[in-house]
Formats: structure tokens, C-alpha cells, sequence
């Protein structure tokens, strides 16, 4: 038998692959790009991916041992995905390993076999019009539910009565068989109609349907409550009607039953979910209904733009700007990025939609790379909320209000409608203090303040998530003296209920809702309608659609406006912008209240007066005459060490890596340009010291082989074991 060796990418942070000997008795021909292995590596046993075979390596022959086991036959992923894996794995300085990780479900990387994702069920063999001698009517309503349906899971008939004798029974009959089967998702029996479109979304639509077939990265630009969604379905159905499938992916917390529902009851094909909310074998049957061709449209968050789906026709992403696209950490992909990388190599359309598109996103549309669509009018009777800046410079506050806000909220709820009170802070005060001597609470392991909650009572660092009692008396000057100061989600809660006792007061946060399930019963309630008040965190803030909602009140919009990041104010003109969106998306009109210190900023005013889109026109401009993306590109080299010394140290090692790099190497490249390295803001987190260093360039290639010269490097520097550090490509914030 011929010596040969299999290259196996393994999901270990080194940045090279590994050369295993064959199962013992396999041969060349057994192994195929994309199959899975079980691999010996130093005391692990890891499932890895066969990237290929050689005949050579370099490898000594007594270092080299064979793989475990080969795990499929058919290769489970396609050349077309390894090579879009190997893309990220260069683009984002990650090893390709890791990054294949991404593509298999967990219970795949774990190891087990596809058909792991079937249920037992029941399949009718006996034609449907066979009129069998059954007794007793529940073998007949049995046998009724086979006429309707030909295969049925086992779980759905004994969870609607039905139970195994039963089913045997009509076995034995020879009417129906038990089968083993991947579980389908439901088919309304009776789609609902489309809306008719207005003049916009007709036009926008016909634009992108002219695009299917082809790479085209589309932006749609709908102000909020334009009915982009509604776009979005019809241009569905004409990928659908080609025989394509459709990838729809969505924010975190965008993925509501309401959204689901709204694509589920449109569309007489199946239609798959992806979401965090899933255990590991909803994943896999997600993943294979997707795969095999099953669904005909899937939904999901981010990890969901990994999924195979050999007939994809159409990729849009929802709410394009949103913070949940980017991984934030391992492999600190842009779902968005890799959304277009994966329709150009796959030849399809890519839609982008937003009210409020990132910078990076509008620039490209602006400059022609992508194709602008706009829809600037309320879909229906709708009309866009009106926006008002209240100063509250000097102002009496009653609780964290002003007073003409509180007489506005009075107004709506007796009008029978429902307030929205948005508070991006969760608890009850974001510090405790000592009237005495001034002392504050503060985390022993970060830079920051402890939270004050109040239920249950405790003080929480929301960066590392210390908790601790409440303290009464000053650890320093022993003053009984000790308050809480400023205003949290659970204190003006707890204002609102006092100042409103007849109406429901419901606060929306992380500490209310924790689980999807209790989210989704919140959204039901609210949808029953009536006056109530909602008080929430920016999980309230975003796509979701409140028909009942006609006045908003933001109260402390101030913390952005003033934010150490660049991105700073285009991420909290966004927030304001979605926030005030939720107001008067049905027939009444809406009104959004932003209470400031502020009332002059003129960025401020931009945004209310003019619109998101002139404010981001006047970001785009100083971010022109600054440099910064989207006119130059960005990554950001991390570190962080107990020991601040050896943090500060690697970011300075990573400087002068790079400047002797670009003096060896840079000439005729387009400049690189290093920033720091400084402190984070948070400079202490979880006891660990952070350091960044952040560099730019006008030029992708240049950047990107400065970086890969980088992380080379760093990865064979001796002496820092015990600094964690990673590069963030197209880093979102530079907190
Ligand atoms: P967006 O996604 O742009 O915020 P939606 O798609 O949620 O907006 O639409 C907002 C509301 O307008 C929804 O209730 C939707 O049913 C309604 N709507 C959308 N398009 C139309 C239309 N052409 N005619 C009537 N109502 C529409
Ligand atoms: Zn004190
Ligand atoms: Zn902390």
C-alpha cells in the first residue's frame, strides 16, 4: 500500500493544519475534503476536517500517527464551503480549524451521525381512501390523522392523545409502518395573501427582483415602519417560485414570534429556525432540513449564515447595523461581511436593510458598490412619529422625569395606549454612595462602579459580574449616610408604579426576561393591548412591532453623545432612531420625547430635526477628514494580564513588530498607520489589565498582510504565556 498522509484541520487556536496517517487498512481514495475524523492531539481527542491527502510530509515518520476514525463516507462539507472557511480563516488571522468549527452543528463536532436529528414516527402504507373495520372511535380519529397526514412524528400523536398500543394497533393492520425520519417543519395549510404595495415597495421590489440570479449587494433604506419586511416577503416569493431557497438572518433579539410567524403563515413551503434559544439536536434537524433541501426558507441569528443550503437564491439581513452580526468573541467574524462573500461566491443576491445602516454599509451604497433603494414613507396610514428634545438643564425632575413628560405619558394612557420608557441601564442605580465622605462602591476587579439592585437586593458589576451585599453604613467613614444615586430600570419601574398605581407597569430587561419563552409571553401580552407602561433596556428598543404604542420616552440618551469610541454617536443616533420607531406604527400617531442635558448638541438636533440619514451624510464627512472607517480599514490588536506590566509590554512588542515589518517590507504599500498602544477605557476588567493597539490603512491587502506578519510573530513570542491577547478585524467598538 502506498504511504500517504491526511492534512486535518483541527479546532486548536494554531495557525496551521495537521498531518495524520490514515485509519489502519483505509487508502487514499477512502478520504475526501470535507469529511469529518477523530484525531489523537497531545492529550485531546478532537473531531477535526480532511482538508486532503499527500504522499510527502515533512512530518518525521516516527511523529506521526494515524487518525482514530474516519467518521463519513460523503464528505460533510462541500469544496464550496471549504473554501469560503479558508477565506475567513485569512481574512481574520484565525485558524482554520476554529473557523470550520462553525459550520457543523455541535452534536457534528461532538461527533455523532446525521441521522442522529430523526425521531421516531409513523408513515401511512395503505392507500387514503382504504376503509378499514377499526373499533373504537380513537383507532378511527387515529386513523383519520394518517388520511390527512402521511407521515406524523411519534411525539405529535401522543402529544395530542394518541398512544403506542394505539399505534401498533394500526401496524398491525398493515395501514401505517413506524419510520425513523428527520422531523419536517409545518406548512400552514391556507397561506395568508400578500399586501397589495404602495408606490415605494413596489418600486423596491421591482429593483431587486431585476438582481436574482446574479451577485448584486443591495441596501434597502426604509425608515422605520416603511414595511421592509414586507418587501422582504414578496421578493422571497419570487426566489421561491424559481425553485430557490432564501437565508433571512436577524438580530438576537429580533427573532420574535411575531416575526417568525409573519414569514411562517406567508409561505406554502417549509420554513426553518436557527436560533439560540434551540437545544443541540433542534440545531441539527435545523441544519439538515436547510441542508438537504428541506426548507425552503431559513431564519436565524447570526451562526445561521454558516448553513448549507445547496439551492440558496437570496440572502437578507435584517436590521444590517446591529451589534449581534459581529461576534465579539474566538473568531470575531462579521456575519454581515461573510453574508456578501458567501452570495458572491454563491452568485446571488445580498439585501441589506435597515432604518438606520451602519456607515460602512451607507458609504457603499452612496459610492454606487452596492445597489440604494429607499422607501422614506410609513407603510399604510402610518405617519412618522414626532420627535421633541426636552431639556432638562435646571428643570425640577420628579423620580427621573420632567414634569411636562410625565403630563404627556398621563395624556397617552388616558387615550387607552401603551407607553414606552427606555432606559438602556438595567437595575435599580448605577451607584451606591456615601453622602458623608463621598466613597462609592466600587468592583474590586474592574474599573467601574457596582450596580445597585434591588431584586433580589445586591450590588452587581455588570463587566464581570461580581455580586455582593448591599452595604448600609460606609466602609469608610462608618455614616449611615448611604444612597443610591441615579436611576435604573427596576427604580423607575418601581417610580412609575407609584406616580401611575392603576396601570400596569411592565419592565423589559435581562433580569426580567431570561429566557426566550418569557419574552415571547411578554410580546403576546403587550400585543393584547391595552394602556400600560412599558419600561425597558434596548431589548425593547428594536424591529419589534407595538401597534399600541404611541408615545416613547427616552430618558438618558446623554451617555453616547459624549462616548470615547468613534463609533460613539452613529451607535447611539441608531438606538434613538429604532427606539423612537416603535412609536405610532399603527393608525395613531406617535410622539417620542428625549429628555437631555444636552438640548443644544447640534448632532442631536441633526437627528431630530433632519433625520438618521443626514446625521450619518455629517458622520460620514468627519470620518472622511479623520481617516477612519469606512475610509480607512481597521484592526485592533488586545491584551489583557493580571500583570499590567506584561500586558502593556505585548501591545508594545506587537508595535515593533509592525514598524520593523513595514520598514522591511511596506515600501510602495499603501501606508499603515499604528495608534497606541494605550489603555482600554475600562483600562481594569475582571482583574485583568488591557492594552490595545489599533491600526489603520486605506488598503485592505496591505493591511492584511502587515496583520498576518503580526500574528505570526506574536504567536512564537516567548515569554508571554500568561497575556491573553486577539486581533479584531473591522473591530465594532474600541472599548
Ligand atoms: P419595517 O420592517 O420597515 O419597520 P414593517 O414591515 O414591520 O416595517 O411594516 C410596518 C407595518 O406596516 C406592519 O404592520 C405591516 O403589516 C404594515 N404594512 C407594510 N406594508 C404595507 C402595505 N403595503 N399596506 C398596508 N400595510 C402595510
Ligand atoms: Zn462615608
Ligand atoms: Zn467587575
Amino acid at each position: 500500500m502506498s504511504f500517504f498522509v491526511v492534512d486535518v484541520a483541527l479546532p486548536v487556536p494554531l495557525l496551521r493544519t495537521f498531518d495524520y496517517l490514515p485509519v489502519e487498512g483505509e487508502q487514499q481514495s477512502d478520504y475526501q475534503a470535507g469529511q469529518r475524523v477523530r484525531a489523537d492531539f497531545g492529550r485531546q481527542l478532537l473531531t477535526g476536517i480532511v482538508l486532503g491527502t499527500r504522499t510527502t510530509t515533512e512530518v518525521p515518520q516516527n511523529k506521526l500517527k494515524p487518525l482514530l476514525a474516519r467518521l463519513d463516507d460523503v464528505p460533510l462539507i462541500s469544496e464550496g464551503d471549504l473554501s469560503l472557511a479558508r477565506w475567513m480563516a485569512d481574512y481574520y488571522h484565525h485558524s482554520v480549524g476554529d473557523v470550520l468549527e462553525h459550520w457543523i452543528p455541535a452534536m457534528l463536532r461532538r461527533g455523532a451521525a446525521l441521522t442522529e436529528a430523526n425521531e421516531s414516527g409513523w408513515q401511512r402504507v395503505a392507500p387514503n381512501d382504504s376503509d378499514p373495520v377499526l373499533r373504537g372511535d380513537k383507532q378511527k380519529a387515529l386513523w383519520q390523522r394518517f388520511i390527512e397526514q402521511t407521515d406524523i412524528l411519534h411525539s405529535q400523536l401522543t402529544s395530542t392523545g394518541f398512544s403506542l398500543a394505539q399505534c401498533r394497533r394500526l401496524a398491525e393492520f398493515e395501514l401505517i409502518r413506524e419510520t425513523h425520519q428527520l422531523p419536517q417543519p409545518l406548512i400552514p395549510a391556507t397561506p395568508k395573501p400578500f399586501l397589495t404595495l404602495n408606490g415605494e415597495q413596489e418600486k423596491a421590489l421591482t429593483l431587486m427582483k431585476n438582481e436574482l440570479g446574479k451577485f448584486r449587494a443591495c441596501l434597502l433604506e426604509g425608515v422605520t415602519g416603511s414595511g421592509k419586511t414586507e418587501v422582504y416577503l414578496q421578493l422571497i416569493d419570487a426566489v421561491i417560485q424559481q425553485g430557490k431557497q432564501a437565508l433571512v438572518l436577524v438580530p438576537e433579539i429580533g427573532l420574535t414570534p411575531q416575526t417568525v410567524q409573519r414569514f411562517q403563515e406567508r409561505f406554502s413551503v417549509p420554513v426553518a429556525l436557527l436560533h439560540s434559544g434551540l437545544n443541540d439536536r433542534e440545531r441539527l434537524q435545523g441544519w439538515r432540513q436547510a441542508k438537504e433541501g428541506v426548507a425552503r426558507i431559513l431564519i436565524g441569528t447570526r451562526s445561521a449564515v454558516f448553513t448549507p443550503l445547496p439551492d440558496l437564491g437570496l440572502i437578507i439581513l435584517d436590521e444590517e447595523h446591529d451589534g449581534s452580526f459581529k461576534q465579539q468573541d474566538g473568531l470575531r467574524y462579521s456575519a454581515r461581511d461573510f453574508a456578501l462573500v458567501r452570495a458572491h461566491q454563491a452568485k446571488v443576491p445580498v439585501l441589506l436593510g435597515s432604518a438606520t445602516p451602519s456607515l460602512e454599509t451607507l458609504h457603499n451604497a452612496l459610492s454606487g458598490r452596492y445597489l440604494h433603494v429607499k422607501l422614506t414613507q410609513r407603510a399604510g396610514n402610518a405617519k412618522p412619529p414626532g420627535m421633541k428634545l426636552h431639556s432638562i438643564l435646571h428643570q425640577p425632575m420628579i423620580s427621573g422625569f420632567a414634569e411636562p413628560v410625565l403630563s404627556a405619558i398621563k395624556q397617552h394612557l388616558d387615550n387607552q395606549k401603551q407607553v414606552l420608557v427606555f432606559l438602556n441601564r438595567r437595575g435599580f442605580a448605577p451607584l451606591l454612595a456615601c453622602r458623608h465622605c463621598g466613597w462609592m462602591a466600587e468592583c474590586r476587579r474592574c474599573d467601574a462602579r457596582l450596580t445597585l439592585h434591588q431584586y433580589p437586593p445586591h450590588l452587581h458589576c455588570h463587566h464581570c459580574d461580581h455580586q455582593q451585599p448591599v452595604v448600609h453604613t460606609c466602609p469608610e467613614c462608618h455614616s449611615p449616610d448611604v444612597e443610591a444615586v441615579g436611576q435604573g430600570t427596576e427604580r423607575i419601574e418601581e417610580s412609575l408604579s407609584e406616580l401611575f398605581p392603576r396601570t400596569p407597569v411592565r419592565r423589559v430587561d435581562r433580569d426580567t426576561v431570561r429566557t426566550k419563552q418569557a419574552f415571547d409571553e411578554l410580546f403576546n401580552d403587550i400585543h393584547q393591548g391595552g394602556s400600560c407602561i412599558l419600561v425597558g433596556t434596548q431589548m425593547l428598543a428594536k424591529g419589534h412591532h407595538f401597534p399600541d404604542v404611541t408615545l416613547v420616552v427616552i430618558l438618558d440618551s446623554d451617555a453616547g453623545l459624549f462616548s470615547a469610541d468613534f463609533r460613539g454617536m452613529e451607535h447611539s443616533a441608531q438606538l434613538i432612531e429604532q427606539v423612537a420607531g416603535r412609536a405610532g406604527r399603527a393608525e395613531n400617531p406617535g410622539d417620542v420625547w428625549i429628555q437631555t442635558l444636552y438640548a443644544d448638541h447640534p448632532q442631536l438636533n441633526l437627528l431630530i430635526d433632519n433625520g438618521y440619514h443626514a446625521l450619518a451624510l455629517s458622520m460620514l464627512k468627519e470620518r472622511l477628514e479623520q481617516q477612519l472607517p469606512p475610509y480607512s480599514h481597521m484592526a485592533m490588536l488586545r491584551s489583557e494580564c493580571e500583570d499590567k506590566g506584561l500586558s502593556r509590554q505585548l501591545t508594545d512588542q506587537a508595535r515593533h513588530m509592525l514598524q520593523d515589518w513595514l520598514r522591511q517590507y511596506g515600501k510602495g504599500n499603501a501606508p499603515v498607520t499604528l495608534l497606541g498602544p494605550f489603555p482600554a477605557i475600562m483600562e481594569r476588567r475582571n482583574g485583568r489589565f488591557r492594552y490595545q493597539l489599533q491600526i489603520f490603512c486605506p488598503e485592505r491587502k496591505s493591511l492584511h498582510q502587515a496583520l498576518d506578519a503580526l500574528v505570526k510573530q506574536l504567536q512564537s513570542l516567548k515569554g508571554f504565556n500568561k497575556v491573553r491577547w486577539h486581533l479584531d478585524v473591522d473591530p465594532v467598538d474600541t472599548l
